[in-house]
């Protein structure tokens, strides 16, 4: 194939920035769409140094780049480099991603809607229009979570975190009467009268200890979410299964929040198949 001047187009390169990047699972998915799709291109790791992350960004605009993912610890970098901020971005006051239009780099955050798909896929606009939902963390992650659940519309939004101050803090910005915070102290009687309970914190992850709560008299209507992926199963996955509660795990926000990056750096829509297999094959050899 040529382009209009006789020459064949350039690749599409696109990559997700952090530092360290190399557990990042992004290079995978993404390159295993671009096979599946046909498109000429990459998606390659970036190790960028947090202090010269906004100098990196910067010079997006001068490259021939698609646009870039941004993970930890340079979201805020990403959101601080950029000329135009879209409404998900600013609703997080952070950026997981970034391209240039019109010569302008643009910070975007594709975790609102990687968080919304999967639950959306899972529960009605009424059901979520009537439901009471239990945020656990305070983190960036939480924020895109409280987020999502607030254009969601749901009518009841509980937070609790180990820095009981951390939360307050976020309910403090955010000054909305439907979103408080509990102490951490009572996260256990928060768990018996949620609809939708969502692990945002790093309890449970590989090498963390798991979150002391237990699901057995959390209404059995009640969806379990939880972000962590590493393990795919974590112990609040295995109690809710035990006490007969439905989950959504880690792995599909991931996938959720690729999707829209996908199709930014590539014009194209990633597959609708599930690319699950792919990542829990990476996850297991540690192959990235
Ligand atoms: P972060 O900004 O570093 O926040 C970590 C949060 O976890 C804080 O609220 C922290 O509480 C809490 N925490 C840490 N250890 C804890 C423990 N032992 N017990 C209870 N709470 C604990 O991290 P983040 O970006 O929000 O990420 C949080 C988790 O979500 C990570 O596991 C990450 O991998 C996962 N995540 C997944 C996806 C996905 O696509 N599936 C996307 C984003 C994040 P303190 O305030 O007390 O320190």
């Amino acid at each position: 194939m040529t382009s209009a001047a006789g020459k064949p187009p350039i690749p599409k390169l696109a990559g997700v920035c952090g530092w360290p990047i190399h557990h990042s699972l992004s290079p995978v998915l993404h390159s295993h769409w671009l096979r599946e799709v046909g498109v000429r291109g990459a998606y390659v790791p970036f190790m960028v140094k947090p202090w010269e992350a906004r100098a990196a960004f910067e010079t997006l605009k001068k490259t021939t780049i698609a646009g870039l993912n941004v993970t930890l610890p340079l979201k805020m970098e990403a959101f601080l480099a950029a000329d135009e901020r879209t409404e998900d971005a600013q609703r997080i006051g952070a950026a997981n991603c970034l391209y240039v239009r019109r010569g302008k780099l643009v910070a975007h955050n594709t975790d609102l809607q990687g968080f919304s798909d999967p639950l959306q896929a899972r529960r009605s606009v009424d059901d979520l229009a009537a439901m009471s939902a239990l945020v656990i963390g305070a983190g960036g992650a939480a924020k895109a979570v409280v987020g999502a659940l607030l254009s969601l519309g749901v009518p009841e939004i509980m937070i609790v975190n180990r820095t009981d101050t951390k939360a307050e803090d976020l309910v403090a910005q955010a000054g909305l009467p439907s979103f408080y915070a509990l102490p951490w102290s009572s996260r256990q009687i928060a768990v018996q009268r949620a609809d939708l309970i969502v692990n945002a914190s790093s309890a449970g992850m590989a090498g963390y200890p798991a979150l002391d709560i237990s699901l057995k008299k959390t209404p059995k209507t009640s969806l379990i979410y939880d972000l962590v992926y590493t393990p795919e199963v974590t112990p609040l996955l295995r109690d809710a299964t035990a006490n007969g509660l439905e989950t959504i795990g880690g792995l599909d926000m991931l996938i959720g929040q690729a999707r829209p990056s996908f199709q930014l750096f590539f014009g194209i829509s990633a597959p609708d198949s599930d690319p699950s297999d792919i990542l829990r094959a990476a996850l297991a050899s540690g192959r990235r």
